[in-house]
Formats: C-alpha cells, sequence, structure tokens
C-alpha cells in the first residue's frame, strides 16, 4: 500500500453495518435468537470472545453457503457511512475494516462502502455447507490491535495518526493502541474506555475528528 496521511480503522458488526452478522447467518439455521443472545454478551466483555466465537460459529453447521444471498440482502449500511468513508478519502486516509465477523460477508460489503482493506475470520465450508468451524486464527480483540498497529506500519503512518471505532468489547485493545479511540453506538464499558464517545448512530458525524 502507498504512504498515507492517516488511518481509520472500523469495527464491521454494529459500526460499520447495523446488523450483527452472525445473528443473520444464524437465523439460516434458525437459530437467530439464541446465538444474537451468546453475541450480545460477547460484546458486553463477557465471556471470552474466541470461546464464545467458537460456540456460535459451531451454532451455523450445515448453512448452506447459496444463503448467503439472503443474508447479504439483509445487510443495512450504517447512516452516515459513505460520507465518512469520502471525506477519509478526500483527506489522504485510508479506510481499513477489521471484524471478528466473516471474510465470506465483508469481501461483498467492504468493497461496497468504499473501505481500502479489510481482515476478518473465515467460516470453513464442506460441500457447500458451513462445518461450524472457524477456520484459522480468531480474530480477536489482539487480532484487531495487531491488524490496526501493522496496516499503519506498512502506511507509514504514526500510530498517533490512527483512528478506531467501534461497538464491543473486542473493539478496546485496538482503540487503545490507536491515536483516538471511538466508541460508536457502543456497549456501557466500551464508552467508559473511549477517548471519544459518539452517542448518535451517524457516522458522518466523525468527519470532523479527521485529520
Ligand atoms: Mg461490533
Amino acid at each position: 500500500m502507498p504512504d498515507a496521511r492517516f488511518l481509520v480503522v472500523f469495527d464491521a458488526d454494529s459500526t460499520l453495518i447495523r446488523n450483527e452478522v452472525i445473528e443473520l447467518i444464524a437465523d439460516e439455521a434458525g437459530r437467530g435468537p439464541e446465538v444474537a443472545a451468546a453475541t450480545e454478551a460477547a460484546m458486553r466483555g463477557e465471556v471470552d470472545f474466541a470461546t464464545s466465537l467458537r460456540s456460535r460459529v459451531a451454532a451455523l453447521r450445515g448453512v448452506p453457503v447459496a444463503g448467503f444471498a439472503r443474508v447479504l440482502a439483509r445487510i443495512e449500511p450504517t447512516p452516515g457511512v459513505r460520507e465518512l468513508i469520502a471525506a477519509i478519502h478526500d483527506r489522504g486516509g485510508i479506510a481499513a475494516v477489521v471484524s471478528g465477523g466473516f471474510h465470506e460477508i465483508l469481501d461483498t460489503v467492504a468493497p461496497q462502502l468504499g473501505v481500502d482493506v479489510w481482515r476478518a475470520n473465515r467460516l470453513a465450508v464442506q460441500d457447500g455447507a458451513l462445518t461450524g468451524v472457524v477456520d484459522g486464527e480468531i480474530v480477536d480483540a489482539e487480532g484487531k490491535a495487531a491488524a490496526l498497529t501493522a496496516w499503519a506500519a506498512e502506511l507509514g503512518v504514526p500510530l498517533r495518526r490512527t483512528i478506531a471505532v467501534g461497538d464491543g468489547a473486542n473493539d478496546l485493545r485496538m482503540m487503545a493502541v490507536a491515536g483516538l479511540g471511538v466508541a460508536f453506538n457502543a456497549k456501557p464499558a466500551v464508552r467508559r474506555q473511549a477517548d471519544i464517545v459518539a452517542a448518535r448512530v451517524d457516522l458522518a458525524e466523525l468527519i470532523p475528528l479527521l485529520p
């Protein structure tokens, strides 16, 4: 990647988009409410993220990959996301996403929203259906912070010119590493530890924070 003036790293679920993708995929298995309750607990920071993700992904076993089309159709971008990403680009910045969700969905959604680079978990597939296992290393709170640090180094951006935006407990590490940590639409534990709390669900309100 070429050098950039600054870097903004977003969480995906409930930050860049209004949904929690794992709940939408769980709906395809008829297990939406159960997975939604477990996701809520993980985002409040009550349980270990990786352990929780493994057990939630196990509930997705048997969902056909063909069902991803319905999941994609239900994704709702967060208000203001296109305006904010356009403003990042106008000012010479890079928009990145690191997600405890899944490449299988983000690989379609991220480019549509103008995101430059993204990283997420991968769902193992066999015979056209999910096996209920996460493929490879899990992107957890440390993984998110590591992605932000690695992208900043690649782009020649000092950490003080990075911004991390998220809503969940697994965003706190990257928010701590970033020059500015923004709690967006966030859980109470996340609000308490953020540099800035964005209370309204409108990403365009972050434009004045850009360097
Ligand atoms: Mg989130």
